[in-house]
């Protein structure tokens, strides 16, 4: 579903990515770990087309990303994302946050937008908070409220960026939890989380990143117990 192939980014002088190549099955949970600064959040941007690339290709269900206008609106609708920053709209509703963009770049009607937000909402067990503004609301529901926004766009992939880290330990879960069920209902899946937990439950492969490169892409079960590189082996140690 997501295929990327010797991709290469700088910003400026900085090599952020060095010659990537990864591909993300249908279905599939990767979970992608590593140091700050190792390319993380650039590897998620770069899928989404928020940030260029300087060489190499990506393509998601088998099409090059587009460059411009329609067709990249139409990408980031099938390539959602949820950030650590939940980045609601404050002054609208908990119902409106998730209807507005099914509106604007779905095309559907507000009636028809409100009723799969109510679902949504429902899924990720917020169905009592929709007519709330955001800062009603916990990090956690807040950081939900976002999963149902992007899937409401009915999207091919989910792409997550550490969305944990800004929340309190006991909201951490919920989060979680949320994700662990999409997961197990199919929906395919990039995570950059450093929750263990989750890797070893609901992944199907982690890609370990430090300096800009993938040095490891395997199963939970092989990474945590055989970690290869003395990168890899050295990171765990400092975070388990
Ligand atoms: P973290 O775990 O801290 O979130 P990360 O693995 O997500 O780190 P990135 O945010 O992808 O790392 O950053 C990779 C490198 O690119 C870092 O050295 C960072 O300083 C640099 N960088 C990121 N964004 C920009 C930017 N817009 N302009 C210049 N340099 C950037
Ligand atoms: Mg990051």
């Amino acid at each position: 579903l997501i295929e990327l192939r010797g991709v290469n980014k700088y910003y400026g002088e900085l090599h952020v990515l060095q010659d990537i190549d990864l591909t993300v099955a249908r279905g599939e949970v990767v979970v992608v770990i590593g140091p700050s600064g190792s390319g993380k959040s650039t590897l998620c941007r770069v899928v989404n087309r928020l940030e260029t690339i300087q060489s190499g290709t990506i393509r998601v269900d088998g099409r090059p990303l587009p460059e411009e206008g329609k067709a990249l609106a139409g990408l980031r609708a099938e390539v959602g994302m949820v950030f650590q920053s939940f980045n609601l709209f404050a002054h609208k509703t908990v119902l409106q946050n998730v209807s507005l963009a099914q509106m604007k770049v779905r095309g559907r009607k507000r009636e028809e937008a409100d009723h799969r937000s109510r679902e949504l909402l429902d899924r990720v067990g917020l169905s009592s908070q929709a007519a709330k503004l955001p800062a009603q609301l916990s990090g956690g529901q807040q950081q939900r409220v976002a999963i149902a926004r992007a899937l409401a766009m009915d999207p091919k992939v989910l792409l997550f960026d550490e969305p944990t880290s800004a929340l309190d330990p006991e909201m951490i879960n919920e989060v979680l939890e949320v994700m662990r069920r999409l997961a197990r209902d199919g929906m395919t899946m990039v995570v950059v989380s450093h929750e263990m937990g989750f890797a070893r439950s609901a992944a199907n492969r982690v890609v370990f990143m430090s300096e800009g490169r993938v040095v490891e892409d395997r199963t939970p079960e092989d990474f945590f117990t055989r970690p290869e590189s003395e990168r890899a082996r050295d990171f765990l140690s400092k975070i388990l």
